[in-house]
């Protein structure tokens, strides 16, 4: 049987043989075994269910708490010629109903539901008049109330389906669970110790970096900047950091969504898929932006504050490099957002037991911000993950050495500074006396005559601000829990003070770009075509083919039907849908690698690239008509758009980085007008109708919009 198996892996899904784990689980599914699956996220734990599905008579019924993830699994699942389809709340009463018949007459191979599902009797019916080869319970640490995300709907099925009269084995899945809650989940769905299967937490792809006293913005973006065209995730603690993130990031021309409770379900879902299309680079979101990610191909991840506990925290990082491609996982750290964490259990309204639960939970996510040793250890270490031994070698704290500075002069000075000014007050006025700033609250509270005055002269205020972050964070000094917190000195600063201790620093280093095998330029081509693909069928891009089976196409320029089928993530049904697009995209770049070893590493800006078919976003087209000498009114004639429509084409294109003379659409005392008008006004308050009221007929809307676009004013 299992060699049926590896034959429907290589059939179906273009892969020659199992991950860790893999073959020993669908083993036990073969034999009729309940069996539970312990997976690290990305580890492959869908193919545990879906290749037994396909050797066993019947059909499976997948349970999942993520309606948002069911039509991507199916869409998959079609792509590569496997019946399957799911039954949820989202569809129409006749559809569901025709669904529902489809599936008791045996015509899918699987059915994906919602835990819900199992309320209706009509569906408990069904059931029991059809072959089912097995029932899988994914994300199944939600059935336990000792795990994190419990959902009672989804433990209340358990009993439910044990009344079922064809009873067929249980699959339980999940990547983040403790002893506690795999042992309940193993009670719950007698599941055998032998036949539960746990491959280690580990996620040997991801590098975790813990940041201490960051300029969090400034990092964000220089993040961003080094990883140019990968998604990323960013997770706020709170909806206005959240929106306030995605404003900064869209007025610097980044493609950014946003995603918390606090928007319509409508605009939620049009950004999820957005993002998982890939029109957004960036998502911003609160923890709101849930399980329901499947997207492979996210190359970070970042915790813009501390998170409240660990394994929250590994469940959001975790959802990068799915596809098991270098992925890099964030957290920036600042002391205050400790005192967010506490104030939400505060206000909570849990019981006390399970309020200091929390709190000591709290306290182990605390300590991974300040360990010295492997995050990763640590991680594997809290879920008693046995198989936790080497240090990472990639993560922060494993790498620290090169970056470690002495600073034990400097955290003197600010130490003594933080005492002469009688502890009390904040980072920013301590760093002012430092730098010597000659501020007029300086003067105020006489502070130029300190000795401490303009120690630090020679750094910015902002970096000793950051040295300032970084002692807190450390434990150095500490600050007041109070509305206006205030520095203090702690047992440590004095040692640091009386010569006991020294004081290492990481200095902030900006990151090189994830290394690379392949040629860039192919893989973006390849990506556009994939898109298009996508968009045409209206599925998510990585339905069509993963990141990771790009890149190797891109490494490999593969020319034959047989050299692709090597190529992981490319099996017969995947080659007959799509392998002669994508062998006619990469005879293009073959015939000029042949000719000249070069061409591939030519960068020809999009705009200028040749081509009958125009696949170039919609915005270049404008600004390449513009560029050929046409106006904004003959591009809009042409193309069939809205004159503004063309203007913000150019606009982005400008924001985007592509080079066009938008200073000649102003004089520079039109322009001093505008910026006069907007003179300490935060970007997203920005009216336009008032400047424009102001300055008179004279100055257009264009105009205004230019100057704010050339001053990052505008989103
Ligand atoms: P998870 O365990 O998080 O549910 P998935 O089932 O979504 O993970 O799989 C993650 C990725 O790994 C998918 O892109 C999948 O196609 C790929 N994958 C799964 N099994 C294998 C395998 N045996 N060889 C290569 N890639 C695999
Ligand atoms: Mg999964
Ligand atoms: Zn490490």
């Amino acid at each position: 049987m299992l060699t049926q198996a590896t034959d429907k892996l290589n059939e179906f899904f273009g892969y020659s043989s199992f991950r860790h784990g893999q073959e020993e689980v669908i083993n036990h599914i073969l034999h009729k075994q309940n069996t539970l699956a312990i997976m690290p996220t990305g580890g492959g734990k869908s193919l545990c269910y879906q290749i037994p599905s396909l050797v066993l008579d019947g059909t499976a019924i997948v349970i999942s708490p993520l309606i948002s993830l069911m039509k991507d699994q199916v869409d998959a699942l079609d792509t590569v010629g496997i019946p399957a389809t799911y039954i949820n709340s989202s569809l129409s009463n006749e559809e569901q109903q025709s669904r529902l018949q489809a599936m008791v007459n045996g015509e899918y191979k699987l059915v994906y539901v919602a835990p819900e599902r199992f309320e209706s009797g009509v569906f408990f019916r069904s059931l029991n008049r059809m072959k089912l080869s097995l029932i899988a319970f994914d994300e199944a640490h939600c059935i336990s109330q000792w795990g994190h995300d419990f959902r009672p709907s989804y433990r209340s099925i358990v009993p439910t389906i044990q009344k079922l009269s064809n009873q067929a084995p249980y699959i339980a899945l999940t990547a983040t669970a403790t002893q506690t809650v795999i042992e309940d989940i193993k009670h719950l769905l007698t599941i055998h110790n032998d036949h539960a299967v746990v491959t280690g937490f580990s996620r040997d792809n991801l590098s975790f970096n813990v940041v201490k006293g960051a300029d969090k913005r400034d990092y964000v973006m220089n993040l961003i900047k080094n990883l140019t065209g990968e998604a990323g995730i960013i997770y706020a603690p709170t909806r206005k950091t959240t929106d306030q993130l995605y404003t900064f990031l869209k007025g610097k021309g980044i493609k950014a969504g946003k995603y918390h409770a606090g928007l319509s379900e409508y605009e939620r879902k049009e950004a999820q898929s957005a993002f998982t299309n890939d029109d957004l680079q960036v998502m911003v979101a609160t923890n709101a932006f849930g399980m329901g990610i499947d997207k492979s191909n996210v190359r970070y991840v970042i915790h813009y504050a501390l998170p409240m506990n660990i394994e929250s925290y590994y469940q959001e990082a975790g959802r990068a490099g799915r596809d098991g491609i270098d992925s890099e996982c964030h957290l920036l750290f600042a002391p205050q957002d400790v005192q967010l964490q506490k104030f939400l259990i505060e206000q909570s309204s849990l019981e006390e037991e399970k309020k200091s639960q929390e709190y000591r939970k709290l306290q182990d996510m605390i300590d991974f911000c300040h360990t010295t040793s492997c995050l990763q250890q640590y991680i594997l270490d809290y879920f008693e993950d046995v198989e936790a031994s080497e240090p990472c070698g990639k993560c922060s704290n494993c790498l620290d050495d090169r970056k470690q500075e002495d600073v034990t002069k400097e955290a003197q000075m600010i130490i003594s500074c933080v005492k002469r000014m009688g502890e009390r007050f904040g980072v920013s006025m301590t760093a002012k006396v430092l730098k010597g700033s000659k501020s007029q609250k300086i003067i105020d509270f006489n502070f130029q005559n300190l000795s401490t005055y303009g120690l630090l002269k020679q750094y910015t205020e902002k970096e000793i601000s950051q040295l300032i972050n970084y002692l807190v964070a450390d434990r150095y000094l500490t600050i007041t829990d109070a509305q206006f917190p205030v520095l203090k000195l702690t047992k440590m600063s004095v040692a640091v003070l009386k010569n006991e201790e020294l004081v290492y620093m990481k200095v902030q280093e900006t990151k090189k770009p994830l290394e690379t095998s392949f040629s860039e330029e192919v893989f973006q081509a390849l990506r556009e075509l994939r898109k298009s693909i996508a968009d045409e069928q209206e599925v998510p891009p990585f339905v069509v083919f993963s990141d990771a089976t790009l890149k190797e196409l891109a490494g490999q320029l593969p020319g034959t039907k047989s050299d692709m089928l090597q190529v992981k993530g490319i099996g017969v049904r995947k080659y007959e849908q799509y392998g002669e697009l994508f062998l006619d995209k990469l005879d293009e770049f073959r015939n000029a690698h042949e000719k000249n070893e070069d061409v591939v590493t030519e960068v020809i800006p999009t705009f200028e690239k040749k081509s009958t078919a125009d696949d170039r976003p919609s915005h270049l087209i404008s600004l390449g008509f513009y560029q050929n000498g046409s106006t904004i009114e003959e591009i809009a004639k042409e193309r069939g758009f809205s004159t503004i429509t063309i203007e913000k084409h150019l606009f982005k294109a400008y924001q985007e980085g592509y080079e066009w003379d938008l200073d000649q659409l102003f004089s520079e005392e039109i322009e001093r007008h505008v910026l006069a008008e907007v003179e300490g006004v935060t970007p997203s308050e920005i009216k336009l109708k008032p400047i424009k009221e102001t300055l008179g007929d004279d100055v257009s809307y264009f105009m205004i919009r230019a100057v704010l676009v050339k001053h990052e004013l505008l989103k």
